[in-house]
């Protein structure tokens, strides 16, 4: 027996940043939108970043905490990438993106399809299309990204990271990990809030790495800058799948249009989804308006086939050894602007994109190396790989 019934254009069901920006803009386009999520009102966990020209002109620059105009590469060389990277303030993109005009409902829905959803506590949705914007489940064995982040004081993390400074991808040897175990990376970015994140990062893994591994290894890096924390420092984890493929053309009948992450747009090469999926926000309502449907808008072959592209590219990198992968990323920042934004942004440059994968494996060295990239050879070199047990080395403690 339903509790009560809400009819409305649109159901949103998920008020991460993806159905948060999804339910704005169809309010604003004229749409009666009711958004569900178990708890609306809970701030969200991750620290969100993306490159500044990928979010959209009607986003207001208040949603932006800090803006690093040109981060910094470590492969075999410094690389400093002339593409202004900015990290989004959690507060700030929502005052920018309000709701108030949409029915939003505190809810876990427990049923949800084409155009019906159930709510745990017997509601009953309907709307004219049901967006599922539920994110993603656990990755089990699936590629994975996975991070652990420890924020720093600016003023200490100052000798690594200085104020409008980044590091988006740090390969130096300088996190104790020998050559024959998976490989890692530092990403550092201050966070505009008087801290800077030390996130140790692991892409493609199947099953990711343990949060115990990243923070050794995050711990690592920072001693090797003379770093020392105070030991409270608080942190953030990572662990999700980066192969969420995007839906199929029409014919799932009954079910809803996965949206954001849960509908293809966690990009699988560098774990971001958060500004893609704002950026796709109007593609899906204008084909909602016009009584199209938003799937091949969202999803044209130009898309699917970057993302079959950006597939292989996880599957190369989650079986690179460290020093394949500094060849590999070395290769890479070398790439024109286009040709880097087609593998790391754009949704349809197929042409860019391909490129680009082809020139990375063209550099690749030695010969054989090639081989591991493109899947010939140790196809499934970290599957089952034991990790050290957890101990925290006694010079970084407190
Ligand atoms: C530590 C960390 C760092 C990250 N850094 C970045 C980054 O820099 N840039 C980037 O783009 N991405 C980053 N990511 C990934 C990013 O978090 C995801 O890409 C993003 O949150 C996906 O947004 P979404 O709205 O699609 O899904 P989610 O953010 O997962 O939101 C899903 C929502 O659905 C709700 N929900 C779930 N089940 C139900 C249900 N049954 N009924 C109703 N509602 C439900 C949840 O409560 C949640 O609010 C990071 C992730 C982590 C963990």
């Amino acid at each position: 027996m339903s509790a009560h019934r809400v009819e409305a254009d649109l159901c949103v069901v998920g008020l991460g940043p993806t159905g948060w920006a999804l339910t704005h803009r169809a309010v604003r386009a004229g749409m009666r939108v009711v958004a569900v999520d178990p708890r609306p009102e809970r701030p969200w966990g991750p620290t969100f970043s993306c490159w500044v020209d990928e979010l959209p002109g009607w986003l207001p620059r208040s949603a932006i905490a800090q803006r690093i105009e040109a981060p910094t590469v470590w492969a075999k060389s410094e690389h400093r990438i002339e593409r202004p990277y900015c990290v989004l303030s959690k507060h700030g993109l929502r005052e920018a993106l309000p709701l108030e005009d949409a029915t939003v409902i505190a809810g876990r829905a427990t049923a949800v399809d084409a155009h019906a959803v159930e709510l745990n506590d017997g509601t009953s949705l309907t709307a004219a299309a049901v967006f599922d914007t539920r994110g993603l489940p656990a990755p089990g064995a699936r590629r994975t990204a996975s991070a652990h982040g420890i924020f720093v004081d600016a003023e200490i993390a100052a000798p690594m990271v200085a104020d409008g400074e980044g590091l988006l991808l740090d390969w130096r040897d300088e996190n104790g990990a020998g050559p024959d175990e998976p490989p890692s990376f530092l990403y550092s970015v201050p966070l505009g809030d008087g801290t800077v994140i030390f996130e140790e990062t692991s892409l493609g893994l199947r099953g990711g790495m343990p949060q115990r591994e990243l923070r050794r290894r995050t711990l690592n890096r920072l001693a090797a800058h003379g770093i020392r924390l105070r030991g409270d420092e608080h942190t953030e984890a990572a662990h999700y799948p980066l192969d969420q493929p995007p839906p199929h053309l029409r014919g799932h009948g009954d079910a809803p249009t996965p949206f954001g992450s849960r509908g293809g747009m966690m990009h699988p090469c560098t774990g971001y989804s958060v500004a893609d999926s704002i950026a796709l926000v109007d593609t899906a309502i204008d084909a909602l308006r016009t009584g199209g449907d938003p799937v091949p808008a969202l999803w044209p072959w130009q898309a699917r086939l970057v993302y079959w592209m950006r597939m292989r590219g996880v599957y190369g990198m989650g079986r690179l050894t460290t020093e394949q992968s500094i060849s590999m990323f070395d290769a890479f920042f070398t790439a024109s602007p286009r040709q880097q934004r087609a593998l790391l942004s754009a949704h349809d440059d197929f042409a860019a994109l391909a490129s680009v994968l082809f020139m990375t494996v063209a550099r690749t060295w030695p010969f054989h190396w090639r081989f591991d990239l493109v899947g010939f050879t140790n196809r499934n070199r970290w599957v089952g790989y034991e990790y050290r047990p957890a101990t925290e080395p006694d010079h970084l403690s407190r």
